[in-house]
């Protein structure tokens, strides 16, 4: 849940989870329907899958143990080296550091090298006698993504206050290093909703674009077209969705007749589970009626 995604939000969902499913054992027979509708809201649903997959493969093939070596924990899905550090630190108390953006950047900071001019497997492995050498691994593992996130932050190091300020290169330096920052992509998208007169929606998993994969979702086309002549326009608005900024026209018509892979989907009473990024959707087709 933590993964792109603050601890403030994270929480209602954690306590949420963790008091529906007590066990690992009653996460994995759940179903896939399921864990996306107490997943709703916390976006990057490929997580929540995962999540289910991974819950599912321990209690099959690791009698619910974690296991205990990266290369084994790797193999659990959703699971890759950043994850599987943090995991063999936090549980195992292993002797690991879990490379996120705020580790790479507390590194590069101090060094004041750029990231990509840093290999830091082979920095680690250089100093890992007195970065590793602790008994208190899992809470150091905590500690360096926690001093990334609060002090050592991406804007405004709180250099003043910091601890590692009489050695960090960059705090020493007249010429600073730039922080790397995170890559935003603009998008244009024209979404086309099909609507009939009950107030009904139609909605596709197929056909869609590459960041809402497998949701139930309108018609969408990427770029702009002047020529929706069938089309109403409805509105434009802007929506971001992980590391994208999208602008978006919205269009609707009124049919009966919509394409096979389409099915209706009521604007008002759904009980499945629908992404934010369609609900804003419905909101404002529903106005229509
Ligand atoms: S002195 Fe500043 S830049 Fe250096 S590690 Fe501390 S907070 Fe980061």
């Amino acid at each position: 849940m933590l993964q792109q995604t603050q601890v403030k939000t994270v929480i209602p969902y954690f306590n949420k989870f963790t008091k529906k499913y007590k066990t690992l054992r009653a996460l994995s027979k759940t179903n896939e329907e399921e864990i996306l509708k107490m997943w709703e809201g916390l976006g990057y649903y490929r997580r929540a899958r995962n999540l289910l997959k991974c819950s599912k493969k321990l209690v099959k093939d690791y009698n619910s143990k974690l296991p205990n070596t990266l290369e084994e924990i790797k193999k659990l899905p959703g699971i890759g080296e950043y994850t599987g550090n943090a995991l063999l630190g936090l549980v195992y108390n292993k002797p690991t550091i879990a490379l996120d953006g705020n580790v790479k950047r507390v590194f590069s900071r101090n060094l004041n090298k750029e990231e990509k001019k840093i290999d830091f497997e082979k920095l680690i492995y250089k100093n890992k006698n007195k970065l590793l050498n602790t008994n208190r691994n899992a809470d150091f593992v905590e500690a360096l993504m926690e001093f990334g996130a609060l002090i050592c932050k991406p804007k405004n190091p709180n250099c003043l206050i910091c601890c590692l300020n009489r050695t960090c290169k960059y705090f020493k330096s007249s010429n600073k290093i730039r922080t790397k920052k995170k890559m935003i992509k603009n998008k244009n998208f024209d979404i086309f909703c099909y609507i009939n007169k009950n107030k009904q929606i139609a909605l596709t998993k197929k056909k869609q674009v590459s960041f809402l994969k497998n949701f139930n979702l309108p018609f969408i086309k990427e770029f702009h077209s002047s020529k929706n002549k069938n089309w109403k326009f409805l509105k434009n608005y802007k929506n971001s969705v992980s590391n994208l900024k999208l602008n978006i026209n919205l269009y609707y018509k009124f049919s009966n007749k919509i394409p096979p892979s389409f099915s209706w989907y009521s604007l008002e009473n759904n009980r499945e589970f629908i992404p934010s990024f369609t609900k804003r959707i419905l909101r404002q087709v529903s106005t229509l009626f």
